[in-house]
């Protein structure tokens, strides 16, 4: 196999290679690059001839390494019953020890109001509340999360990610669940920068796990949050209401290696609408929200219980 190859046998390579290496690398059948780059790293490492062309050799010593390493134990890569948890992220920094806020970019002055602190809105913040709220419910509703994020610093995504894989290849399943609000350009007319509005749920393309479960959350959103709230859907590429994006979060946690495995990202509306704000940061719709989030936490592991752990 070489660079331009492209069909089951390059996945099989892709996946041995990102099992060996122990780092991101897509499964997706196409001998690219970044495959080319994997096979000349996994060549140096173990002495061969450094060509990036995954030759008998090449293969042969690749089935050895990964053989070696997790054939072998992959019973032992996780212990007792498997387990459901949901990893939960919140985007964005939030306020430090010093109280200050630490992703300046992502915040909103609304003049006249109150908001976090003097008219201003700030999106790691308010993420965090969200989140620490979820995790709080998941716990009395019996369900395990993982918090991926730092209590206030903007921590790496590969951090993160490595976080989830970590978890996940000893056996527990699940999905992440990162919280966002969205902003437009602050040089839009005040008027537009009000009126640009709306829930949206993000989801990787395509259609699989994550697609569903962004799909069933969607409808957990509307029907817990209700009618006051603006839902904005995305009709045009597949027909259903997410939106599918390539953010890094989900392209990086949407982890291929484990096909059950799901990744949905909430924006609670726009920050740089004053209307939106107002109603994100009132605690009885926080509350109802993470209700919605809970529901979703509850239909995912109930179907991925029957599967995984009947
Ligand atoms: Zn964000």
């Amino acid at each position: 196999m070489k660079r331009g190859d492209n069909g089951p046998q390059v996945k099989t390579l892709q996946y041995k290679l990102r099992k060996v290496l122990n780092r991101s690398l897509s499964i997706d059948g196409d001998y690219g690059p970044s495959t080319e780059k994997a096979v000349r790293l996994f060549q140096d490492l173990y002495s061969l001839t450094v060509d990036g062309h995954a030759g008998s050799k090449t293969q042969a010593k690749l089935d050895a390494v990964y053989k070696a390493m997790f054939k072998q134990n992959s019973e032992l890569l996780h212990f007792g019953k498997r387990r459901f948890v949901v990893f939960v992220d919140a985007g964005h920094g939030g306020i430090d020890e010093k109280g200050k806020y630490v992703t300046p970019g992502k915040r909103a002055y609304h003049k006249d109001e109150r908001m976090h602190e003097r008219g201003h809105y700030y999106e790691g913040f308010e993420n965090r509340l969200i989140a620490e709220g979820f995790i709080e419910a998941c716990t009395a509703a019996g369900i395990m999360c993982v918090r991926t994020y730092h209590p206030y610093k903007d921590t790496s995504l590969s951090d993160r990610t490595e976080l989830i894989r970590s978890w996940l290849r000893r056996g527990y399943y699940g999905y992440l669940h990162s919280f966002h609000s969205n902003a437009i350009s602050s040089s839009n007319s005040a008027a537009k920068l009000d009126a640009t509005r709306g829930y949206m749920v993000f989801n990787t393309r395509g259609n699989n796990f994550s697609d569903k479960i962004a799909n069933q959350h969607f409808r957990h959103v509307k029907e817990t949050v209700g009618d006051a709230w603006k839902y904005r859907t995305q009709t045009s590429s597949d027909g259903d209401v997410d939106f599918e994006v390539n953010f890094q979060i989900l392209r990086e946690t949407d982890l291929q290696e484990f096909y059950w495995f799901g990744a949905i990202l909430d924006e609670w509306g726009f920050h740089t609408s004053k209307t939106d704000t107002k109603f994100i940061i009132e605690p009885e719709n926080r509350i109802k929200r993470i209700q919605a989030c809970l529901k979703t936490a509850r239909w995912v592991k109930k179907g991925l219980d029957e599967v995984i752990n009947p």
